[in-house]
């Protein structure tokens, strides 16, 4: 989701497949990276990977706002200070605003596997949506077919693993809830992209809940860190767990989203990283 004021700029209800907006003028324009983007719209907002570090993480987003314009405008235009590399358009067209070499501005504060400069291990791809602040509507379908395109070849020429293609609340679950529950990670999974299992079944019985203090809200949050979610051992089921366990659910059991962590969440955590590669396993949480 981004940050920013072009809300309340006029609503187009018409999904009509609009022209790009032109690129601004003066801005040095590239070669795409990626083969399917079909136009490049320079961004102003970019700079350098720190330590030259290689992008192996993409990130997932969606707009969050209600018209493809005002999300162009924003990427791109100075003094916005947020960009992503990729915008995906509802009909399946794919514009490249940040070269992949570049370190886009897209993640902001979070973290994954003990690292939270995630903009300078990432590739990000904004995927054009309303988001839950307008009406949050489905996927459709050859938005999906593109961003699985997409995602592929970038896995392809960055080496990046399953397990770290990640939605942005996933790595700022205080702050982000995008691209959200309605994101189709199953369909994502069966063409190669994402780590998925099939969600646990939702059963009766008690969840861990808000103020729980025991050893198992520990090894909860134990597994959540070793999957890669920053989250402290405390012991506590505070807040900050309530909102990891809610960005958990999102992404891997989207049909129930409550903060609980319930005998499906805590089944499903399990079963993933079981079916995680070794080698991949984040470092244990400080
Ligand atoms: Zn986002």
């Amino acid at each position: 989701m981004l940050i920013g004021s072009f809300a309340s700029a006029g609503i187009d209800s018409k999904r009509r497949a609009a022209p790009l907006p032109r690129p601004i003028a003066n801005m040095k324009t590239f070669t795409p990276d990626s083969s399917i983007a079909s136009d490049v719209i320079p961004s102003a907002n970019f700079g350098e990977r720190n330590k030259g570090r290689l992008p192996d993480m993409i990130l997932l987003h969606y707009t969050g706002m209600p018209d493809v314009e005002g999300a162009i405008a924003q990427l791109c235009t100075v003094g916005t200070d947020v960009s992503a590399h990729y915008i995906v358009l509802e009909d399946g067209r794919i514009v490249q605003c940040v070269p992949e070499a570049k370190r886009a501005w897209h993640a902001g504060v979070s973290s994954w596997a003990g690292e939270d400069d995630i903009n300078s291990c990432s590739i990000g791809i904004e995927i054009v949506n309303r988001g839950h602040d307008w009406g949050y509507p489905d996927y459709p379908r050859r938005q999906i077919a593109a961003v699985i395109a997409l995602c592929r070849g970038i896995m392809l020429r960055r080496n990046v693993p399953s397990h770290r293609v990640l939605a942005h609340s996933d790595v700022a679950p205080s702050r982000k809830k995008d691209p959200g529950e309605k994101f189709p990670w199953h369909s994502m999974a069966n063409s190669g992209v994402g780590h998925w299992v099939q969600p646990a079944p939702i059963v009766r019985g008690d969840g861990i809940k808000l103020g729980t203090i025991s050893d198992s809200v520990r090894d909860l949050q134990q597994a959540l860190a070793r999957y890669g979610y920053g989250v402290p051992i405390t012991g506590k089921y505070d807040t900050t767990t309530m909102e990891v366990v809610t960005a958990f659910q999102r992404h891997f059991r989207p049909l129930r989203v409550d903060g609980i962590a319930d005998h499906s969440t805590l089944v499903t955590l399990q079963s993933l990283l079981a079916s995680l590669p070794a080698e991949f396993m984040a470092v244990a949480a400080r």
